[in-house]
């Protein structure tokens, strides 16, 4: 149960001082209000920032610097460039519910005790349908798929929910804002996984130099990735999430690529 909004706010507050960064925004007290902006900006003239009225705040977070669908709203991928001025600490609250919905509520949950993180097995274990493919998905498979998807590179939220035989999230590169159970980005993902991991292998073998050139591809597509892939598009082969996961899932075997010596011109 989550704890009344002037709990979580007052708690936020009690803790705040001249200013803090939750995930990617840099709040600042303003004399009796606070000022927002991302923390790109934090050296930046607000008169060169583009002023964000709270009721924006949500639109703003729903696009990318690329003017893509961002449904991930702990995603990296925050848009710089704006500045907004609350008058006070309830403003401060709905403005930070418009760019991180529950975000506070979730942190002060957690460090007041009224809520625990849950585990990945509990989750799967109420799925139906043809969801209930998320109760196979453990071990090395689970690992990368959660490697994959909850990665600084992905989101900011550093995640407390737990899995059998998968370390905790160390919170590196991450913000103080919590995951206390699989979001359900994380669990399309999953079910893609689970589903992709259950259909009839394909065996083959290759030489260490073609597995060398197979994993140079899948970090080159991963660094460079196609434009127009939708987040949540699990069926795209070039979906970040889904080459992370294969490099991770399957390190052992590019660990045997090799190039055969003295080939050069
Ligand atoms: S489950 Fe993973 S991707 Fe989803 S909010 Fe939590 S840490 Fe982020």
């Amino acid at each position: 149960m989550q704890p009344p909004a002037t709990t979580s706010l007052d708690h936020f507050l009690s803790g705040l001082g001249a200013e803090r960064v939750w995930a990617q925004v840099l709040i600042r007290r303003a004399g009796a209000g606070f000022e927002l902006r991302h923390q790109q900006d934090r050296a930046a003239d607000a008169s060169g920032l583009r002023p964000v009225a709270v009721a924006a705040l949500r639109r703003l977070a729903e696009v990318d610097g690329a003017g893509g669908f961002r449904p991930h709203h702990t995603a990296p991928s925050l848009v710089s460039g704006w500045v907004c001025a609350v008058a006070d600490a309830h403003g401060l609250k709905e403005a930070l519910d418009q760019l991180y919905p529950g975000t506070m509520d979730d942190w002060a949950a957690l460090v007041l005790g009224t809520a625990r993180p849950t585990d990945f097995a509990s989750v799967a274990a109420r799925q139906m349908g043809r969801a209930k493919g998320l109760q196979t998905l453990r071990g090395r498979p689970l690992l990368a798929t959660i490697s994959a998807a909850c990665s600084a590179a992905s989101c900011l939220k550093h995640r407390r929910w737990n899995a059998a035989d998968v370390p905790m999230d160390d919170g590196f590169g991450k913000s103080g804002i919590p995951c206390l159970e699989p979001c359900p980005l994380f669990l399309g993902f999953a079910r893609s996984c689970a589903g992709a991991d259950a259909t009839p292998i394909v065996e083959t073998a290759f030489t260490p130099q073609e597995l060398g050139t197979l994993a140079a591809a899948l970090r080159h597509a991963l660094e460079h990735p196609p434009a127009g892939i939708r987040t949540g598009d699990w069926s795209a082969p070039l979906h970040a999430r889904r080459l992370t996961r294969m490099l991770e899932l399957h390190a052992e075997l590019w660990s045997r690529a090799s190039e055969p010596a003295g080939e050069e011109q």
